[in-house]
Protein backbone atom coordinates (compact mmCIF):
# COMPACT_ATOMS: atom_id res chain seq x y z
CA UNK A 1 0.00 0.00 0.00
CA UNK A 2 1.42 3.75 -0.63
CA UNK A 3 1.37 5.10 2.61
CA UNK A 4 3.19 8.25 2.31
CA UNK A 5 2.51 10.45 5.09
CA UNK A 6 6.37 12.38 5.82
CA UNK A 7 8.14 14.48 2.76
CA UNK A 8 11.89 15.81 2.65
CA UNK A 9 11.95 17.78 0.06
CA UNK A 10 15.59 19.07 -1.05
CA UNK A 11 15.79 22.28 -2.61
CA UNK A 12 13.50 25.74 -1.87
CA UNK A 13 13.64 26.79 -5.91
CA UNK A 14 10.37 27.37 -7.90
CA UNK A 15 10.00 23.31 -8.04
CA UNK A 16 10.90 22.58 -4.37
CA UNK A 17 8.69 25.19 -2.88
CA UNK A 18 5.50 24.17 -5.10
CA UNK A 19 6.18 20.40 -3.84
CA UNK A 20 6.27 21.83 -0.57
CA UNK A 21 2.80 23.75 -1.54
CA UNK A 22 1.47 20.80 -3.39
CA UNK A 23 2.55 17.86 -0.70
CA UNK A 24 1.12 19.37 2.56
CA UNK A 25 -2.23 20.42 1.25
CA UNK A 26 -2.73 16.65 0.24
CA UNK A 27 -2.21 16.64 4.02
CA UNK A 28 1.30 15.10 4.02
CA UNK A 29 3.76 16.31 6.64
CA UNK A 30 6.76 18.23 4.46
CA UNK A 31 9.98 19.63 5.42
CA UNK A 32 11.31 22.02 2.83
CA UNK A 33 15.53 22.03 3.15
CA UNK A 34 17.28 25.22 1.01
CA UNK A 35 21.06 25.54 1.31
CA UNK A 36 21.15 29.05 0.78
CA UNK A 37 20.45 31.19 4.24
CA UNK A 38 17.88 32.96 2.87
CA UNK A 39 14.60 33.42 0.67
CA UNK A 40 17.09 35.57 -1.14
CA UNK A 41 16.28 35.07 -5.30
CA UNK A 42 18.50 35.63 -8.43
CA UNK A 43 17.61 36.89 -11.48
CA UNK A 44 15.26 39.67 -12.99
CA UNK A 45 11.42 37.97 -14.94
CA UNK A 46 10.35 34.73 -16.02
CA UNK A 47 7.68 33.79 -18.32
CA UNK A 48 5.05 31.38 -16.86
CA UNK A 49 2.92 29.99 -20.20
CA UNK A 50 -0.47 28.53 -19.60
CA UNK A 51 0.85 24.61 -18.41
CA UNK A 52 2.86 26.61 -15.97
CA UNK A 53 -0.25 28.70 -14.79
CA UNK A 54 -2.39 25.08 -14.49
CA UNK A 55 0.36 24.03 -12.10
CA UNK A 56 0.19 27.57 -10.32
CA UNK A 57 -3.70 26.69 -10.35
CA UNK A 58 -3.39 23.33 -9.08
CA UNK A 59 -1.61 24.94 -5.90
CA UNK A 60 -4.04 27.73 -5.75
CA UNK A 61 -1.76 30.60 -6.64
CA UNK A 62 -2.99 31.80 -10.00
CA UNK A 63 -4.97 34.74 -9.58
CA UNK A 64 -1.60 35.80 -7.18
CA UNK A 65 0.44 35.65 -9.79
CA UNK A 66 -1.54 37.08 -12.80
CA UNK A 67 -1.95 40.04 -10.09
CA UNK A 68 1.64 40.91 -10.05
CA UNK A 69 2.18 40.22 -13.42
CA UNK A 70 1.78 41.29 -16.91
CA UNK A 71 -0.68 38.79 -19.52
CA UNK A 72 -0.36 38.75 -23.42
CA UNK A 73 -0.85 35.93 -25.85
CA UNK A 74 1.75 36.53 -28.88
CA UNK A 75 4.90 36.06 -29.38
CA UNK A 76 6.91 38.50 -31.99
CA UNK A 77 10.35 37.68 -34.08
CA UNK A 78 11.94 40.97 -35.49
CA UNK A 79 14.76 41.53 -37.07
CA UNK A 80 18.11 43.44 -35.28
CA UNK A 81 16.00 47.02 -36.10
CA UNK A 82 12.77 45.28 -35.26
CA UNK A 83 11.42 44.74 -38.50
CA UNK A 84 8.39 42.31 -37.77
CA UNK A 85 9.72 38.84 -39.13
CA UNK A 86 6.64 36.71 -37.77
CA UNK A 87 3.21 37.09 -35.30
CA UNK A 88 3.08 33.44 -33.56
CA UNK A 89 -0.06 33.91 -31.58
CA UNK A 90 -0.24 31.77 -28.43
CA UNK A 91 -2.63 28.89 -28.79
CA UNK A 92 -2.34 27.60 -24.90
CA UNK A 93 -4.49 28.73 -22.36
CA UNK A 94 -8.63 28.82 -21.83
CA UNK A 95 -10.78 28.41 -19.33
CA UNK A 96 -9.93 31.32 -17.41
CA UNK A 97 -5.94 30.53 -18.03
CA UNK A 98 -4.19 33.31 -20.01
CA UNK A 99 -1.71 31.84 -22.54
CA UNK A 100 1.52 33.69 -20.54
CA UNK A 101 2.14 35.90 -17.47
CA UNK A 102 5.43 37.12 -17.02
CA UNK A 103 6.27 38.73 -13.61
CA UNK A 104 9.53 39.39 -11.23
CA UNK A 105 11.61 36.49 -9.71
CA UNK A 106 11.11 37.67 -6.51
CA UNK A 107 7.42 38.06 -6.57
CA UNK A 108 6.71 34.61 -7.88
CA UNK A 109 9.47 33.37 -5.05
CA UNK A 110 7.26 35.17 -2.16
CA UNK A 111 3.94 33.70 -3.31
CA UNK A 112 5.24 30.14 -3.65
CA UNK A 113 6.88 30.29 0.04
CA UNK A 114 3.26 31.66 1.24
CA UNK A 115 1.46 28.99 -0.46
CA UNK A 116 4.14 26.22 1.18
CA UNK A 117 3.80 27.76 4.69
CA UNK A 118 0.05 28.40 4.65
CA UNK A 119 -0.51 24.96 3.61
CA UNK A 120 1.65 23.88 6.96
CA UNK A 121 5.27 23.02 4.94
CA UNK A 122 8.38 23.91 7.18
CA UNK A 123 10.63 25.79 5.20
CA UNK A 124 14.56 25.14 6.70
CA UNK A 125 17.32 28.17 5.30
CA UNK A 126 20.93 26.93 5.51
CA UNK A 127 20.24 23.61 5.87
CA UNK A 128 20.92 20.53 3.69
CA UNK A 129 21.20 17.03 3.53
CA UNK A 130 24.54 15.45 4.11
CA UNK A 131 23.79 11.51 4.16
CA UNK A 132 20.89 9.31 3.77
CA UNK A 133 20.16 5.30 3.92
CA UNK A 134 17.00 3.88 2.15
CA UNK A 135 15.54 1.26 3.92
CA UNK A 136 13.15 0.96 1.17
CA UNK A 137 10.20 1.45 3.17
CA UNK A 138 11.32 4.31 4.55
CA UNK A 139 14.81 6.74 4.37
CA UNK A 140 16.94 7.88 7.14
CA UNK A 141 18.17 11.80 6.51
CA UNK A 142 21.16 13.22 8.07
CA UNK A 143 21.11 17.17 8.12
CA UNK A 144 23.95 19.72 8.08
CA UNK A 145 23.11 20.81 11.63
CA UNK A 146 23.42 17.09 12.72
CA UNK A 147 19.57 16.49 12.67
CA UNK A 148 18.35 13.07 11.83
CA UNK A 149 14.88 12.17 10.36
CA UNK A 150 12.90 9.30 8.98
CA UNK A 151 11.01 10.15 5.78
CA UNK A 152 8.63 8.02 3.47
CA UNK A 153 9.94 10.03 0.68
CA UNK A 154 12.66 12.47 -0.68
CA UNK A 155 12.05 14.59 -3.34
CA UNK A 156 15.10 16.24 -4.69
CA UNK A 157 14.36 19.76 -6.48
CA UNK A 158 18.00 21.35 -6.20
CA UNK A 159 18.69 22.63 -8.97
CA UNK A 160 21.22 22.29 -12.01
CA UNK A 161 23.98 21.35 -10.57
CA UNK A 162 21.83 18.82 -8.08
CA UNK A 163 24.13 16.85 -5.52
CA UNK A 164 21.26 14.64 -5.22
CA UNK A 165 21.55 13.77 -8.53
CA UNK A 166 25.06 13.23 -8.68
CA UNK A 167 24.57 11.10 -5.24
CA UNK A 168 21.92 8.84 -6.87
CA UNK A 169 23.53 8.11 -10.76
CA UNK A 170 27.05 9.49 -10.33
CA UNK A 171 28.89 11.68 -12.77
CA UNK A 172 27.11 10.55 -15.64
CA UNK A 173 24.37 13.29 -16.37
CA UNK A 174 26.39 16.47 -15.39
CA UNK A 175 25.09 19.66 -16.75
CA UNK A 176 27.21 20.03 -20.60
CA UNK A 177 28.10 24.02 -21.27
CA UNK A 178 25.99 24.78 -24.49
CA UNK A 179 28.64 27.52 -25.59
CA UNK A 180 25.77 30.47 -25.09
CA UNK A 181 24.90 32.45 -22.37
CA UNK A 182 21.70 34.80 -21.62
CA UNK A 183 22.29 38.59 -20.34
CA UNK A 184 19.42 39.72 -18.82
CA UNK A 185 18.61 43.94 -17.19
CA UNK A 186 15.71 45.73 -16.11
CA UNK A 187 13.94 48.47 -17.99
CA UNK A 188 10.94 50.73 -17.87
CA UNK A 189 8.39 49.15 -19.80
CA UNK A 190 6.55 51.39 -23.03
CA UNK A 191 2.78 51.81 -23.70
CA UNK A 192 3.51 49.80 -26.87
CA UNK A 193 5.40 46.30 -25.51
CA UNK A 194 2.84 44.27 -24.84
CA UNK A 195 4.14 40.84 -25.65
CA UNK A 196 7.47 39.18 -25.87
CA UNK A 197 9.64 40.80 -28.69
CA UNK A 198 12.51 38.85 -30.27
CA UNK A 199 15.24 40.25 -32.54
CA UNK A 200 17.32 38.09 -34.92
CA UNK A 201 20.90 39.21 -35.53
CA UNK A 202 23.72 37.40 -37.11
CA UNK A 203 24.99 34.96 -33.96
CA UNK A 204 23.05 36.10 -31.50
CA UNK A 205 19.29 37.29 -30.23
CA UNK A 206 18.24 40.07 -28.31
CA UNK A 207 14.58 40.23 -26.41
CA UNK A 208 12.03 41.83 -24.35
CA UNK A 209 9.49 40.57 -22.26
CA UNK A 210 6.62 42.65 -20.54
CA UNK A 211 6.59 41.78 -16.83
CA UNK A 212 4.59 44.53 -15.31
CA UNK A 213 2.29 47.90 -15.92
CA UNK A 214 5.74 49.76 -15.20
CA UNK A 215 8.61 47.17 -16.23
CA UNK A 216 9.89 44.84 -18.73
CA UNK A 217 13.46 42.98 -19.44
CA UNK A 218 16.14 42.87 -22.08
CA UNK A 219 17.80 39.33 -22.71
CA UNK A 220 20.43 38.89 -25.14
CA UNK A 221 21.79 35.37 -25.89
CA UNK A 222 25.34 35.59 -26.98
CA UNK A 223 28.16 32.85 -27.95
CA UNK A 224 30.31 32.79 -24.37
CA UNK A 225 33.48 30.65 -23.62
CA UNK A 226 32.86 28.80 -20.44
CA UNK A 227 34.87 31.02 -18.24
CA UNK A 228 33.78 33.24 -15.24
CA UNK A 229 33.56 36.89 -16.19
CA UNK A 230 33.77 39.43 -13.25
CA UNK A 231 30.17 40.92 -12.31
CA UNK A 232 31.66 44.44 -12.72
CA UNK A 233 32.51 44.06 -16.49
CA UNK A 234 28.75 42.72 -17.24
CA UNK A 235 27.34 46.02 -18.17
CA UNK A 236 30.35 46.99 -20.48
CA UNK A 237 30.04 44.10 -21.40
CA UNK A 238 26.66 43.68 -22.45
CA UNK A 239 26.90 47.22 -23.91
CA UNK A 240 29.38 45.92 -26.41
CA UNK A 241 27.07 43.15 -27.23
CA UNK A 242 24.00 45.32 -27.99
CA UNK A 243 26.37 47.04 -30.55
CA UNK A 244 24.63 45.84 -33.61
CA UNK A 245 20.88 46.37 -32.71
CA UNK A 246 18.24 49.26 -33.51
CA UNK A 247 15.16 50.04 -32.57
CA UNK A 248 13.97 49.79 -28.91
CA UNK A 249 17.14 46.98 -28.34
CA UNK A 250 19.05 50.19 -29.16
CA UNK A 251 17.43 52.52 -27.31
CA UNK A 252 17.71 50.68 -23.90
CA UNK A 253 21.40 50.37 -24.46
CA UNK A 254 21.37 53.77 -25.21
CA UNK A 255 19.33 55.04 -22.70
CA UNK A 256 18.92 53.00 -19.81
CA UNK A 257 22.22 50.49 -19.41
CA UNK A 258 24.15 52.59 -16.74
CA UNK A 259 26.64 51.72 -15.38
CA UNK A 260 24.96 51.30 -12.32
CA UNK A 261 22.45 48.66 -13.83
CA UNK A 262 21.70 45.08 -12.09
CA UNK A 263 23.01 42.82 -15.15
CA UNK A 264 22.18 39.38 -14.79
CA UNK A 265 24.88 37.01 -16.65
CA UNK A 266 23.43 33.11 -17.23
CA UNK A 267 25.30 30.90 -19.17
CA UNK A 268 23.33 28.18 -20.22
CA UNK A 269 23.79 24.76 -19.85
CA UNK A 270 21.57 21.45 -20.15
CA UNK A 271 21.25 17.94 -18.74
CA UNK A 272 18.75 15.44 -19.04
CA UNK A 273 18.65 12.35 -16.87
CA UNK A 274 16.71 8.71 -18.50
CA UNK A 275 14.25 7.52 -17.00
CA UNK A 276 13.74 6.73 -14.49
CA UNK A 277 14.32 9.52 -11.74
CA UNK A 278 14.59 7.64 -9.07
CA UNK A 279 16.26 4.88 -6.90
CA UNK A 280 14.37 3.17 -4.05
CA UNK A 281 12.44 6.46 -2.38
CA UNK A 282 14.40 9.11 -3.76
CA UNK A 283 13.06 10.61 -6.64
CA UNK A 284 15.11 13.90 -8.45
CA UNK A 285 12.91 16.43 -10.15
CA UNK A 286 12.75 19.50 -11.94
CA UNK A 287 15.97 21.43 -12.97
CA UNK A 288 18.17 18.61 -11.45
CA UNK A 289 16.56 16.03 -13.79
CA UNK A 290 15.99 18.34 -16.59
CA UNK A 291 17.42 21.55 -17.07
CA UNK A 292 16.77 23.28 -20.67
CA UNK A 293 17.79 25.88 -22.56
CA UNK A 294 15.22 28.82 -21.89
CA UNK A 295 13.99 29.24 -25.42
CA UNK A 296 10.29 28.21 -24.94
CA UNK A 297 10.21 29.81 -21.09
CA UNK A 298 9.60 26.07 -20.01
CA UNK A 299 12.06 25.30 -17.50
CA UNK A 300 10.30 26.20 -13.98
CA UNK A 301 6.94 25.16 -15.85
CA UNK A 302 7.97 21.50 -16.08
CA UNK A 303 9.45 21.77 -12.54
CA UNK A 304 5.93 22.90 -11.58
CA UNK A 305 4.28 20.28 -13.39
CA UNK A 306 6.71 17.81 -11.82
CA UNK A 307 5.61 18.82 -8.30
CA UNK A 308 1.81 18.50 -8.80
CA UNK A 309 2.04 15.22 -10.91
CA UNK A 310 3.98 13.79 -7.81
CA UNK A 311 2.08 14.90 -5.55
CA UNK A 312 -1.12 13.84 -7.21
CA UNK A 313 0.48 10.35 -7.89
CA UNK A 314 1.53 9.87 -4.12
CA UNK A 315 -1.81 10.46 -3.43
CA UNK A 316 -3.34 8.76 -5.78
CA UNK A 317 -6.26 6.01 -4.13
CA UNK A 318 -4.78 3.47 -6.46
CA UNK A 319 -3.75 1.72 -3.21
CA UNK A 320 -0.27 0.71 -5.34
CA UNK A 321 2.99 0.40 -3.73
CA UNK A 322 5.16 3.49 -3.74
CA UNK A 323 7.09 2.37 -6.79
CA UNK A 324 4.22 1.70 -8.75
CA UNK A 325 3.27 5.78 -7.78
CA UNK A 326 6.79 6.80 -8.99
CA UNK A 327 6.55 4.71 -12.33
CA UNK A 328 3.14 6.63 -13.30
CA UNK A 329 5.14 9.50 -12.16
CA UNK A 330 7.31 8.75 -14.98
CA UNK A 331 5.55 7.71 -16.95
CA UNK A 332 3.50 11.20 -17.18
CA UNK A 333 6.45 13.26 -16.70
CA UNK A 334 9.27 11.52 -19.01
CA UNK A 335 7.77 13.02 -22.45
CA UNK A 336 7.10 16.29 -21.67
CA UNK A 337 10.39 17.37 -19.77
CA UNK A 338 11.93 15.33 -23.55
CA UNK A 339 10.14 17.39 -25.74
CA UNK A 340 11.05 20.53 -24.05
CA UNK A 341 14.40 19.96 -23.78
CA UNK A 342 14.86 19.02 -27.46
CA UNK A 343 12.86 21.57 -28.47
CA UNK A 344 14.16 24.41 -26.70
CA UNK A 345 17.65 22.93 -27.85
CA UNK A 346 16.92 23.13 -31.73
CA UNK A 347 15.83 26.96 -31.21
CA UNK A 348 19.05 27.71 -29.60
CA UNK A 349 20.85 26.01 -32.09
CA UNK A 350 18.75 27.50 -35.20
CA UNK A 351 18.91 30.64 -34.13
CA UNK A 352 22.79 30.47 -33.21
CA UNK A 353 23.46 29.44 -36.78
CA UNK A 354 22.45 32.58 -38.28
CA UNK A 355 25.09 34.34 -40.02
CA UNK A 356 25.90 37.11 -42.27
CA UNK A 357 25.77 34.83 -45.03
CA UNK A 358 22.60 32.81 -44.30
CA UNK A 359 20.34 36.06 -42.35
CA UNK A 360 18.81 36.47 -45.62
CA UNK A 361 17.07 32.95 -46.48
CA UNK A 362 16.79 32.44 -42.58
CA UNK A 363 14.41 35.32 -42.32
CA UNK A 364 12.07 33.63 -44.81
CA UNK A 365 12.41 30.43 -43.10
CA UNK A 366 11.56 32.13 -39.68
CA UNK A 367 8.48 33.95 -41.36
CA UNK A 368 7.41 30.88 -43.07
CA UNK A 369 8.47 28.06 -39.89
CA UNK A 370 7.90 29.57 -36.64
CA UNK A 371 4.50 30.38 -36.54
CA UNK A 372 3.78 26.45 -37.12
CA UNK A 373 6.50 25.65 -35.39
CA UNK A 374 4.85 27.39 -32.34
CA UNK A 375 1.83 26.50 -32.64
CA UNK A 376 2.54 22.75 -32.63
CA UNK A 377 4.60 23.28 -29.88
CA UNK A 378 1.40 24.72 -28.10
CA UNK A 379 -0.81 22.69 -28.90
CA UNK A 380 1.41 19.71 -26.99
CA UNK A 381 2.32 21.55 -23.64
CA UNK A 382 -1.74 22.98 -23.66
CA UNK A 383 -2.56 19.08 -23.45
CA UNK A 384 -2.71 18.21 -19.75
CA UNK A 385 0.29 17.21 -17.87
C1 LIG B 1 18.38 32.73 -18.49
C2 LIG B 1 17.25 31.86 -18.03
C3 LIG B 1 15.94 32.27 -18.26
C4 LIG B 1 14.87 31.46 -17.87
N1 LIG B 1 13.60 31.87 -18.11
C5 LIG B 1 12.57 31.05 -17.81
C6 LIG B 1 11.22 31.44 -18.10
O1 LIG B 1 10.96 32.55 -18.60
N2 LIG B 1 10.22 30.56 -17.79
C7 LIG B 1 10.47 29.34 -17.23
O2 LIG B 1 9.52 28.56 -16.98
N3 LIG B 1 11.74 28.95 -16.91
C8 LIG B 1 12.78 29.78 -17.19
N4 LIG B 1 14.05 29.40 -16.86
C9 LIG B 1 14.28 28.11 -16.20
C10 LIG B 1 13.94 28.14 -14.71
O3 LIG B 1 14.59 29.20 -14.04
C11 LIG B 1 14.33 26.82 -14.07
O4 LIG B 1 13.92 25.76 -14.90
C12 LIG B 1 13.70 26.67 -12.69
O5 LIG B 1 14.18 27.64 -11.81
C13 LIG B 1 13.96 25.26 -12.14
O6 LIG B 1 13.40 25.16 -10.85
P1 LIG B 1 14.03 24.14 -9.80
O7 LIG B 1 13.24 24.30 -8.54
O8 LIG B 1 14.15 22.80 -10.41
O9 LIG B 1 15.50 24.66 -9.57
P2 LIG B 1 15.98 26.05 -8.95
O10 LIG B 1 14.95 27.11 -9.17
O11 LIG B 1 17.35 26.26 -9.49
O12 LIG B 1 16.05 25.79 -7.39
C14 LIG B 1 17.00 24.91 -6.81
C15 LIG B 1 17.10 25.28 -5.33
O13 LIG B 1 17.83 24.26 -4.65
C16 LIG B 1 18.75 24.88 -3.78
N5 LIG B 1 19.83 23.90 -3.55
C17 LIG B 1 20.86 23.59 -4.36
N6 LIG B 1 21.62 22.63 -3.80
C18 LIG B 1 21.03 22.31 -2.62
C19 LIG B 1 21.35 21.39 -1.60
N7 LIG B 1 22.42 20.57 -1.68
N8 LIG B 1 20.54 21.34 -0.50
C20 LIG B 1 19.46 22.16 -0.39
N9 LIG B 1 19.13 23.07 -1.34
C21 LIG B 1 19.89 23.12 -2.44
C22 LIG B 1 19.18 26.14 -4.51
O14 LIG B 1 19.76 27.09 -3.63
C23 LIG B 1 17.86 26.60 -5.11
O15 LIG B 1 17.14 27.41 -4.22
C24 LIG B 1 15.13 30.20 -17.23
C25 LIG B 1 16.44 29.81 -16.99
C26 LIG B 1 17.50 30.63 -17.38
C27 LIG B 1 18.90 30.17 -17.11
Amino acid sequence: MNRVKKILVVGGGIGGLAAGAAFAQRGIETDVVEIQPDSGVLGIGINQPANSLRALKNIGVLEQVCDVGFQYDEWKYNDEEGNLIARCPSSMGGDGIPANNALARKDLHGILIGAAKQAGATIHYGKTITDLLDHGESVDATFSDGQHKNYDLIVAFDGISSAMRKRLFGDAYEPIYTGFAVWRVLAPRPDDVKCINLFQSTGAKAGIIPLSKDWMYLLNVTPEPDVRYEPNRFVNMLHERLAGFGGIIGEIRDHHLKADSTVVYSPLRECMLPAPWFKGRVVICGDAAHACSPHLTQGAAMALEDAVVLAEEITADHGRAVNDALNAFMRRRYPRAKFVQDASHQILADEMAVTSDNIAAARIKMAIDLPRQMAAADAFLNQPA
